[in-house]
C-alpha cells in the first residue's frame, strides 16, 4: 500500500481516523525497515516525537486542531538548526554541533503543529550535487540503490520518495532541491529568494541560499510552502508580502497559461530520453490548451561558470566562521594558534568543501576580484534580465531539471567538472532569485532495478522544471497542478517503498 501524502496525512489526523501517535511511529517503522539500505536519515529524536504526537492527540481529542498541520510528523535537512539534537550539515567540523535555537522554518512548522521527528543526509555544508560529500553517509536513490539520490538535498528528496515521510525541508543555493527532487521522483520547490526566512539555515551562499519543501504531490508542496513563507525580522533579506493560500490557489480555474520554451535549456548533454520525457509534457500543456511560445535566454551559457564562482566566493567568506573557537571540531594538539585554525580547518572540512573554499578566495582575492568576482557580478546581472524579459511574455519557462536521470553511485564523484555542469540547468533560477519547480514527467530505460516486484515502473524517474516570476508561487504551483492532474507520473511509487527491494 502506497504511504499516505502529507495532505492525507494531515486530514486523518484533524478527522482523527489515524493519531498522530501512529503517524509518528510509522515514519519510525520506516526510519527502522527501510533506512538501514537508503541512509537518508542522519538523526532523530523518537522519544521527543511520541511526546508530542501524544500532546497533539490529546488537543484534537478536546476538539483543537492546532495549526494547518497539527499532529503532522516531517523530517528536516540537517543544515537547518533545532535546538533539539545535533545539526551536522554533513560535516565533521559540525558532527556534535548543538545548534542554541531552531531556524525560523523549524519555529513556523512547529507552530502549524507540525512535529520534526528527525535530520536528513546531505552534501556536507550543502556543497554538491550527488549527497556523496556527505562526511555521515552516502545516501541511496530508492528507485536503484546503486544510484544516487542528487543532492545537496539528497536525504529528504529520498526519505519522500521511500515513502519514510510524506514530506520534508531542503535548501536550494543551486539547485539542491529541484534536482534531487527530479533524481528520486518527487516533487520540489525552490521558492522566491526573499519569500522564505533563512534565520537558521547554515549559510552556503548568502546570495541564492533559499529553504524549501519536498512532497509527492504539487498539493503537498503548497502546504507546506504556505507555513514557512513570510517575513522574519532576523533575515533582512526576506520580502515582507502577503503569504497568499497556495493550496486554495490550486483550486482556482486554470485559463490561458503561456509556456516558455528555450533552447538554451534542449542543447548538447541532453540526455535523449529526458528530451523526450520533457517535451512530451509540454505536449501535455499543449494539449489542455497552453500556449508554447519560444523565449530566448541568451547568457545561459555563463551560467554554471558565473554561480560557481559567486557561490565559491560566499562560501569561502561563509565558511570563515568555522575556526576551531567558535564552532565545532577543534584539533587535538596544536603548534600554536596559528596551527590550531589550519589543523582544525583541514580535519574538519572534506574534500569538495576545501576546493571550494580555495576557489572563492582566489576569486576574491585582490588582483583577481575584478576580473573573476566582479565580472560574475555583471554576467549575472545580464543572466536575471534575461529571465525578467523572458517571464514578461510566458507564465512559466518548462525544461529539464537535470540533463540525465540520476547517476551511479561513483560515477562522477571524482571529477567536479563534470559534477558541476549537471547543475547546468538548475543554477540560473537561484542567479535570477526567482521560483522554480521540479515535478515527476516520466522514467527512463537506463538504471533498469534488477527486482520489481511490481513488474510496473522501470527505470529511473525524469524531472520537469518550471520556472515562474519573482513571488508567482502561486501561479507556478497551479500550472503543476494542473500537471498532475492530468498526468499520473507523481504516483509512482518505487518497490522499496512497497515492501519490493
Ligand atoms: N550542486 C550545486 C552546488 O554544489 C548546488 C548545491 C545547492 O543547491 N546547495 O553548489
Amino acid at each position: 500500500m502506497t504511504a499516505p501524502t502529507l495532505l492525507e496525512t494531515r486530514d486523518s489526523i484533524r478527522n482523527r481516523t489515524m493519531t498522530s501517535q501512529a503517524c509518528v511511529q510509522r515514519l519510525l517503522d520506516g526510519i527502522r525497515t527501510l533506512d538501514p539500505a537508503i541512509k537518508a536519515v542522519v538523526s532523530y529524536d523518537a522519544e521527543r516525537a511520541m511526546t508530542l504526537a501524544r500532546q497533539a492527540d490529546e488537543r484534537i481529542a478536546d476538539g483543537h486542531v492546532d495549526g494547518p498541520l497539527a499532529g503532522v510528523p516531517l523530517l528536516i535537512k540537517d543544515n537547518l538548526c533545532t535546538a533539539f539534537g545535533r545539526t551536522t550539515c554533513a560535516s565533521r567540523i559540525l558532527e556534535n554541533f548543538s545548534a542554541p535555537y531552531n531556524a525560523h522554518v523549524v519555529e513556523k512548522l512547529e507552530a502549524a503543529g507540525a512535529i520534526v521527528v528527525g535530520k536528513t543526509n546531505l552534501d556536507e555544508f550543502a556543497m554538491g550535487s550527488s549527497t556523496e560529500n556527505s562526511a555521515l553517509m552516502v545516501t541511496r536513490n530508492p528507485w536503484n540503490l546503486d544510484y544516487v539520490p542528487g543532492g545537496s538535498s539528497g536525504g529528504s528528496a529520498a526519505a519522500v520518495a521511500a515513502g519514510i515521510t510524506a514530506g520534508s525541508l531542503g535548501s536550494d543555493t543551486g539547485g539542491s532541491i529541484r534536482q534531487p527532487a527530479s533524481f528520486c521522483g518527487v516533487t520540489g520547490l525552490k521558492p522566491t529568494y526573499g519569500r522564505v526566512s533563512r534565520y537558521g539555515l547554515v549559510a552556503y551562499g548568502s546570495s541564492l541560499d533559499q529553504i524549501g519543501p519536498f512532497g509527492r504531490t504539487v498539493r503537498d508542496v503548497a502546504l507546506l510552502l504556505g507555513v514557512i513563507a513570510g517575513r522574519d525580522h532576523r533575515d533582512s533579506t526576506s520580502v515582507d508580502r502577503p503569504v497568499p493560500d497556495y493550496l486554495a490557489a490550486l483550486e482556482q480555474p486554470l485559463k490561458g497559461v503561456r509556456i516558455g520554451y528555450a533552447e538554451e535549456y534542449f542543447g548538447e548533454g541532453l540526455d535523449p530520453e529526458v528530451r523526450a520525457a520533457v517535451e512530451a509534457a509540454i505536449a501535455v500543456y499543449k494539449s489542455a490548451g497552453a500556449t508554447v511560445q519560444t523565449v530566448h535566454l541568451p547568457h545561459m551559457k555563463y551560467a554554471i561558470a558565473c554561480y560557481y564562482l559567486i557561490a565559491t566566493a560566499e562560501a569561502s567568506s561563509n565558511l570563515a566562521r568555522y575556526d576551531g573557537v567558535h564552532y565545532g571540531h577543534r584539533t587535538a594538539a596544536p603548534k600554536d594558534y596559528i596551527d590550531m585554525y589550519c589543523a582544525s580547518r583541514q580535519e574538519g572540512f572534506g574534500a569538495e568543501v576545501r576546493r571550494r573554499i580555495m576557489l572563492g578566495t582566489y576569486a576574491l582575492s585582490s588582483g583577481y576580484y575584478d576580473a573573476y568576482y566582479l565580472k560574475a557580478l555583471k554576467v549575472r546581472t545580464l543572466i536575471q534580465r534575461d529571465f525578467e524579459q523572458a517571464l514578461g511574455d510566458v507564465d512559466v519557462i518548462a525544461c529539464p531539471t537535470s540533463p540525465t536521470p540520476a547517476i551511479r553511485i561513483g560515477e562522477k564523484v571524482n571529477d567536479p567538472l563534470a559534477m558541476y555542469l549537471m547543475d547546468i540547468y538548475t543554477v540560473s533560477a537561484n542567479l535570477a532569485g526567482i521560483p522554480a519547480i521540479s515535478i515527476p514527467c516520466g522514467f527512463s530505460k537506463a538504471g533498469l532495478p534488477l527486482t520489481d516486484l511490481r513488474g510496473s515502473v522501470k527505470g529511473l524517474p525524469i524531472g520537469l522544471q518550471l520556472m515562474g516570476a519573482h513571488f508567482a508561487e502561486d501561479r507556478l504551483l497551479r500550472i503543476a497542478h494542473e500537471y498532475q492532474l492530468r498526468t499520473d507520473w507523481h504516483t509512482r511509487t518505487p518497490p522499496i517503498a512497497n515492501g519490493g527491494t
